[in-house]
This record gives C-alpha cells, structure tokens and sequence, in this order.
C-alpha cells in the first residue's frame, strides 16, 4: 500500500528523521493560510507540493517554490484540480486534490537514498547515491557505478562498516557523517517496524548551512502486514487507486488492472498468474489478473465478471477455473446470471476442471451463451487466438 508524501512525512518525524515543517491542504485559501503562517515563521520560501501517489512531480510542474504568499496561491489555484502526468501515472494521469505545502529549504546537493527487499538475497537492501534528484532512474541505466547498495542482514543490524561506506557513497564527512549515521539508523528503524516495502528519499539533500533533510519521502507498505498498523491502513486514499480495484476490494476479489484486451478470470494466484502467461504465449496481453479466489460464491463471481467488463479495453474473455472448493456449477450460475444482467457479447472462452465440471458445462450449454469450450489450457489458448482473431 501506499500513502501521500505528507502523510510519509507525517511517520518519519515520529521516528525523529529530519524533514521541512509543511502541512497539507486541499484549498487554494488553506494554501494561503499555511503558506502566510511559515512567512510569518521566518520562512525565506514555501514550496508548493501536488500530492499525488506518483512521484516525478517537479518535471510535470507539481512542484513550485514560492517567494510569497501571494506566488504560493497562484501556484496552489495552477495545481489543484490539475491532472498530472508523470512517466509513473501511466498515460491517463492522475489528478491533485492536495497540496503540501513546506517549508522551501536552500539546496546545497542533492542526494539519493531508499531501503527495500532484495528478495534474491533474502535482506533489505539501503541503496545510496550522491547523484540525487529528480533523474535516479537514468543514473541507474546510464552510470550504475555511482550507485552503491549495501544489504543489511536484519539479525546483525546496520553496522559500522556500512554505515561508512553509505557516508563515502553521499560524500558526507565531518557533522554530515554524523547526521548521516543516526538518519540510516533511523530509516532502517523505520523500514523494519512499519513493515515497508520501500522507503525512498528522492531528494535527501544537504542546505546551504549543512543539515541533512529529507526533502521527498515516498513509503510503501506490505499489505499482509497492514493488520500490525491500523494506523496506515486508514490512510489508504481510493482516489489514489485504479477505479475498478477500489470496486474489487470492496468484494475481497483480488483484481488488478493491466493493459492488454483479454479479460481474465480464473482461481486461485497461480492459476492466475500461468494463465496470463498461456494469454501471452499467444501473443495477446491479458487486460487483467482476476483471482476470485477459493472459495468464491456466485454473488462473487457475478461482481467479478461485472467488474471485468467494465474494462473498456476487454474485447475477449477466457475464463479458466480449477473447480476445487469453488464448484464449477456454482461458477457457471454466476457467470450465466452476469451474463444475462451485462447483456454480454464479446467472444469468451471457458476452460473448467474439477468439481461439478459436467454439471457446470450443462448450465453454461443451457443458458443459450455463445461461448467456447477449452478442452485443456492448450487448447483454450488456440482457441482464445482463434476467436480473438481481428479484434484488437
Ligand atoms: P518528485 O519530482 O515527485 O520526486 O518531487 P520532489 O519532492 O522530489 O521534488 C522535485 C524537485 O523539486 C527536487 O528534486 C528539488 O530539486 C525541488 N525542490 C523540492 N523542494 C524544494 C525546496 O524546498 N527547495 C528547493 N530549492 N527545491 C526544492
Ligand atoms: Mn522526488
């Protein structure tokens, strides 16, 4: 799961991590007040922050320094409501309904730092580069060897050595050394207890009267682990999230949108997953990955297809069900009862195994739906290319 940047500013000042002082708003008005209130404070600027669950927000205009109370309204009024499009909004953007607005900060550099798993190493991985800002993702292609990664055995802790060659890896000495050793300590504190994913500061950097702070902060939570942090749980922002997942989660179907044309249906995640793989060795791109789950009922799978099609991208559909717990005939009601609701006509294949699969061959054979039968995955495969011919 992810949260907004104030609110990832908001856990790591409770961990004692030095960030600007900013307060969030979703007014031009409340930017004003805010922004008014850090002049008064002796702020030299206010930066303008769009909060969106998407960072490169400063190449799309979403993030502005402003001089006066005055800039920071104009620039509150230019972004709000603006939909932003950055290389990780995907095309169709997303819009900002808050502002954080900061305390700017002068910039002396730029740096980069963020913890996350290294699953092929079983250990969290801190990766730290003094070529911070807003391009990372070039340096990693163009010049990795300004990137350093040190992994972190969790039983050991972070230890002296490494935290030397994270300080050698910024360029930070003398007081910036020590400011960089309690904020490893502090991050990688954070990273294990809030059980993230990623913590990412893009930029940390260094002020002109040397204090190391971070500038942008980007936290991203396990999901399974969301039960030890109510706390972060409630932040889940449905703005923040694909439509159609928001839909599914309310019936506890694992959904996520992607960007081919054929509509998946299937239980169980590996299922799921070696059927996107099957939709793909015949060169289409599934438009989904849809588990319903185990023990999937027929309300279920009905708000499953419904959800499914709602997808304006779905030109085709193949469902493929290994009846277990979920009964096939229980799957072919749901899907006959959709159907019928949906007034359906897109080419679909079914592949059913299991359970009840000759019962639940009957309902669908009954129900009149055009549709074709897979025998096994190979041939649901042909067959999908097969239907799926000329439609794009
Ligand atoms: P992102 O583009 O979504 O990653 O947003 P960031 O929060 O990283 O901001 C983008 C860039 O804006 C940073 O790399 C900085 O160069 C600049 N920026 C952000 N806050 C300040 C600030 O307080 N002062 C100055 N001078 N620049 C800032
Ligand atoms: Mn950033």
């Amino acid at each position: 799961m992810n949260i907004h940047e104030f609110q990832a500013k908001q856990v790591l000042t409770h961990f004692e991590a030095p960030v600007p002082r900013g307060s969030m708003t979703e007014t031009v008005e409340g930017a004003g007040i805010l922004a008014q209130k850090m002049f008064d404070t002796g702020a030299a600027a206010v930066v303008v922050k769009a909060q969106i669950h998407a960072g490169g927000r400063g190449k799309a205009g979403g993030v502005k320094l402003c001089k006066s109370v005055d800039e920071a309204k104009a620039a509150a009024q230019e972004i709000l409501g603006k939909v932003l499009v950055t290389p990780q909004t995907g095309p169709e953007g997303k819009k900002v309904r808050k502002l954080l607005i900061e305390e700017g900060s002068a910039i002396e550099r730029e740096l980069y730092l963020s913890i996350t798993l290294d699953r092929a190493a079983s250990m969290p991985a801190i990766i730290a580069s003094a070529s911070g800002g807003m391009s990372i993702e070039e340096v990693a292609a163009t010049n990795p060897e300004k990137i350093t990664t040190v992994r972190v055995d969790p039983l050991l802790g972070l230890r002296d050595f490494q935290i030397k060659r994270l300080n050698a890896a910024l360029g930070l000495t003398g007081d910036l050394a020590k400011q960089g050793y309690n904020l490893f300590g502090v991050l990688f504190q954070l990273f294990l207890e809030m059980d993230c994913t990623l913590v990412e500061i893009n930029p940390l950097v260094v002020t002109k009267d040397g204090k190391l702070v971070c500038l942008d902060a980007k936290l991203n939570f396990d999901d399974n682990a969301l039960y030890r942090h109510a706390d972060i749980a409630a932040l889940r922002d449905p703005d923040e999230e694909a439509p159609l997942e928001v839909e599914a989660h309310k019936y506890n179907l694992n959904y996520i949108k992607l960007d081919g044309n054929v509509g998946c249906m299937v239980n169980g995640a590996g299922l799921a997953m070696s059927t996107m793989d099957l939709v793909q060795t015949v060169g289409l791109m599934p438009a989904n990955f849809l588990d319903v789950g185990g023990g999937a009922n027929q309300e279920m799978i009905e708000n499953a297809f419904r959800i499914l099609l709602s997808d304006p991208k779905v030109k085709g559909v193949l469902i493929n069900i290994f009846g277990g717990i979920l009964r096939c005939d229980v799957l072919a009601q749901g899907i006959v009862a959709a159907s019928q609701k949906l007034d359906l006509h897109l080419p679909m294949v079914i592949r059913l195994e299991g359970t009840n699969v000759d019962q639940g061959k009957k309902i669908l054979h009954d129900s009149g739906l055009n549709f074709t039968v897979g025998e096994n995955f190979k041939d649901a495969a042909e067959k999908l290319k097969a239907v799926m011919k000329g439609v794009n």
